[in-house]
């Protein structure tokens, strides 16, 4: 049996919590058995990056521009711009790094964080034509907490987080 000081924490974007954070202004609970005791037993540190950086809740749809990445955020070849077409890159790189410095001071390894959005998507985000259409990529936060080593999963991928915590904890 290990202590509560010796186990993984887990940063989670807050609206798989049930914030209603999103840019619609409602959450996408997540319902899973994994999470509920994982927040019992202290691991899950919340966050919503989008709202830790300013943004107001509800906001604008924003999407990164077509053909980019997460990673061209970071280095500085894209741009995240809102439906009515406003730049916020600067917002959600601010958000980024809020991610990481939480996820830094809890000693976070690993985050689950909420597919498709440009902040947390990890497997995909939106098209960036505000038409609904996905496609492969990362989000800025996904994209900056993977450069730092931290394991990122899609809310659709928990039990694979739940294997990698028991390898990390088996490994001490
Ligand atoms: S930024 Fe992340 S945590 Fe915040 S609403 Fe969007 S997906 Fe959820």
């Amino acid at each position: 049996m290990y202590s509560l000081r010796a186990m993984d924490k887990i940063l989670v974007s807050a609206c798989l919590l049930g914030r209603p954070v999103r840019y619609d202004g409602r959450a996408k609970t997540l319902h899973h058995g994994l999470l509920k005791s994982w927040q019992e037993e202290g691991r899950v540190v919340p966050l919503c990056p989008e709202v830790a950086a300013g943004f107001a809740t509800p906001r604008a749809p924003a999407e990164i521009e077509a053909g980019r990445s997460g990673p061209d955020i970071l280095t500085g070849n894209a741009r995240v711009l809102e439906d009515g077409g406003d730049d916020v890159t600067a917002g959600f790189r601010r958000g980024a790094e809020i991610a990481l410095q939480t996820a830094r001071n809890n000693g976070c390894r690993f985050a689950l964080l909420t597919d498709g959005s440009p902040s947390c998507g990890s497997t995909f985000i939106y098209s960036g034509a505000f038409d609904g259409t996905a496609r492969t990529g990362q989000g800025v936060v996904a994209a900056l907490l993977s450069n730092d080593g931290i394991a990122v999963f899609a809310e659709d991928q928990i039990d694979a987080l739940a294997a990698a915590l028991a390898t990390a904890t088996e490994g001490r």
